[in-house]
């Protein structure tokens, strides 16, 4: 008795044949999230200000016949530019665009040095609306698209000495479901995830911390590939808004009833993470 297999006896996969674009995709969650793609079967560009940290996410990442790592500085728009003409040259399309390059600050209101606030807003925000001005043409050239914006529960809820990082994320918040309305029509979803506090780097590659934030020295928080599930999960599903962990739903909903019981609780993190 002989059994013949078919040759190509790979397995299709959910997201063969798509590409994916991610910024800030050297490390942290957005490496998680060119993996999470990479692995269900989509050819991936991991973008990074520096080329030879995104080679390195890119060996990481593995399946490296169909991603590439390339240099680009969401703060200047010809870098993104350059970064969407060489995906398009190599791949020939883009389905999805995730915006998660971003930067945090820890300082007062008061204080906190201005030059070091607008490079946060370059980064976080107007970061966001050059990759979703660069991409979406491409997009509704193909008739479809995802855009994915990483933003964070502090775009919901303001913290304690992170005025300017919950300010520059409550308006990606803001652009993110506006623009979602807008491109209805043109068959492009756009995606919002808020992440709780996640096991990153992102403490130590602050622009500024001359304060502690509230989180408890404790408190770990979820891991970056719990996150980049979460979002693959939301874009697959064509959702809104994906909080993760799903715990801190309840919290924003309290804080929109009841912001006083969250302040209160704040007040008394600040007071323990000293
Ligand atoms: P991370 O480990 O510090 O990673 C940040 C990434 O952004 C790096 O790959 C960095 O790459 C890139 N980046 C920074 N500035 C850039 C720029 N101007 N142009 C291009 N890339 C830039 O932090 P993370 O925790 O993964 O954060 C990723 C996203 O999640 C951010 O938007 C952050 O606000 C959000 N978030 C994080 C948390 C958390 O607790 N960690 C919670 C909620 C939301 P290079 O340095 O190589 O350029």
């Amino acid at each position: 008795l002989t059994c013949r297999l078919p040759r190509d006896t790979r397995v299709a996969m959910e997201m063969d044949g798509k590409v994916v674009v991610v910024t800030g995709a050297s490390m942290g969650i957005g490496e998680a999230i060119a993996k999470v793609f990479a692995d269900a079967g989509a050819s991936v560009v991991l973008l990074s200000r520096d080329a030879g940290r995104a080679e390195a996410a890119r060996q990481r990442v593995g399946n490296t016949g169909r991603t590439l790592a390339l240099a680009c500085d969401v703060r200047k728009r010809e870098d993104v530019d350059r970064a969407l003409a060489l995906t398009l040259h190599d791949f020939g399309r883009v389905d999805v665009w995730v915006n998660n390059a971003g930067i945090g600050l820890y300082d007062t209101a008061a204080e906190m040095d201005m030059s070091a606030c607008r490079e946060l807003f370059e980064t976080n925000f107007f970061g966001m609306i050059a990759g979703m001005q660069a991409v979406i043409p491409a997009m509704q050239k193909e008739g479809s698209g995802a855009i994915i914006n990483i933003s964070s529960v502090a775009g919901h809820i303001p913290l304690p000495f992170g005025s300017a990082y919950s300010a520059s994320k409550f308006a990606m918040n803001a652009l993110g479901k506006a623009a979602r309305l807008e491109l209805r029509r043109a068959n492009i979803h756009v995606l919002t995830v808020c992440p709780g506090f996640v096991s990153t780097a992102f403490s130590e590659n602050m622009l500024a911390s001359r304060k502690s934030s509230i989180r408890p020295k404790s408190v770990r928080g979820v891991s970056a590939q719990r996150v980049a599930q979460a979002a693959y999960r939301g874009y697959r599903k064509r959702q809104r808004e994906v909080v993760v962990p799903w715990t801190m739903i309840p919290v924003i909903k309290l804080y929109q009833l009841f912001p006083g019981v969250v302040e209160w609780g704040m007040a008394r993190a600040l007071r323990n993470s000293r």
